[in-house]
């Protein structure tokens, strides 16, 4: 299924490297890299940190579900030393984030899932590099090309 995951990290002395590991990775275990939007850096949201993001949005083939793409997107954000995802519910500073964006033309909405990402279309981190490598991606949700909503 063809599938567009967002990347972030904010932690370690190399960020691009942080980002270029979590994409050979996924590569490895999730499923073929087909695209990768430019880094672009962004500062931190929801939370209050001196160190900004790396972002970049990929897009893969994968064989997997999408429950269990996404085990193996948290075992990859574990094997890269992240070892929470938040503190008292709040957001903080990550070496490695990876959110499934869009699966195909799924809409998903459970206990452990929201897809499309709930932030896809408000974050500009987010859709700027998803519309570089996808500029006539169609949102599931709604039927119409992602770029017109963003435009509104
Ligand atoms: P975060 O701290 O932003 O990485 O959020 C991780 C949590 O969001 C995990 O517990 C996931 O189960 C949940 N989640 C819901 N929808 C998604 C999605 N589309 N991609 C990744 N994680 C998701």
């Amino acid at each position: 299924m063809i599938t567009y995951l967002g990347l972030g990290s904010n932690l370690g002395s190399d960020k691009s490297h942080n980002l270029r590991q979590a994409i050979h990775l996924i590569n490895e275990q999730a499923g073929h890299v087909l695209a990768c939007s430019s880094f672009i850096e962004s500062i931190p949201w929801g939370f209050v940190s001196d160190n900004t993001f790396l972002n970049a949005v990929i897009t893969i083939d994968t064989p997997h579900t999408p429950h269990k793409l996404l085990d193996i997107t948290q075992s990859i954000e574990r094997e890269m030393g992240r070892t929470h995802k938040t503190i008292n519910q709040d957001y903080t500073d990550r070496i490695i984030d990876i959110d499934i964006l869009l699966y195909g033309n799924s809409c998903i909405n459970d206990s452990r899932l929201t897809i499309p990402h709930p932030y896809l279309l408000k974050r500009h981190f987010v859709y700027a590099p998803l519309l570089e490598i996808a500029p006539d991606i169609i949102y599931p949700t709604t039927g119409t090309p992602l770029a017109t909503l963003i435009e509104k």
